[in-house]
């Protein structure tokens, strides 16, 4: 995908509007559009890979500024004393719909259990 088909590398261009809540060099954070809990956020490299596992074998190093940037919006948002969560849904069983990474930071409330199960 080139990075002009791409909505979240648009919201980084700055041509679709976003509730931007920090932003560095290489990350941005932002709130989602539909949030599923009190807070919940998406943090981004601004470069663009497809998947986290894309990015943590592309380049290592930005992996750990976008957890970084998503350890600082948690605690900005006051959300280290009761916890939060942080995932990546992944390709097509983890239910990813935007194809630019992003980690979802979600909390506010209790968030339940991660999954109801699909074994049984
Ligand atoms: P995923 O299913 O993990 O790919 O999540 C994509 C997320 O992007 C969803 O939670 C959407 O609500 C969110 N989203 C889609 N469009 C926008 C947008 N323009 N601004 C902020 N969040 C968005």
């Amino acid at each position: 995908m080139s990075t002009t088909d791409c909505l979240f590398c648009r919201i980084v261009a700055g041509e679709i509007p976003a509730t931007v809540l920090r932003e560095t060099r290489t990350t941005l954070a932002f709130r989602d559009i539909d949030p599923k809990a009190p807070v919940h956020v998406l943090v981004i490299p601004k470069e663009h890979y497809a998947d986290v596992a894309t990015l943590a074998e592309g380049d290592p190093g930005l992996a750990a500024e976008v957890l970084a940037t998503a350890a600082a919006v948690a605690e900005e948002e006051g959300l280290l004393g009761d916890g939060f969560r942080l995932l990546f849904n992944t390709g097509t069983y983890g239910g990813q719909e935007v194809f630019h990474v992003h980690a979802h930071l979600l909390g506010g409330a209790p968030l339940g259990p991660m999954l109801t199960s699909n074994l049984s």
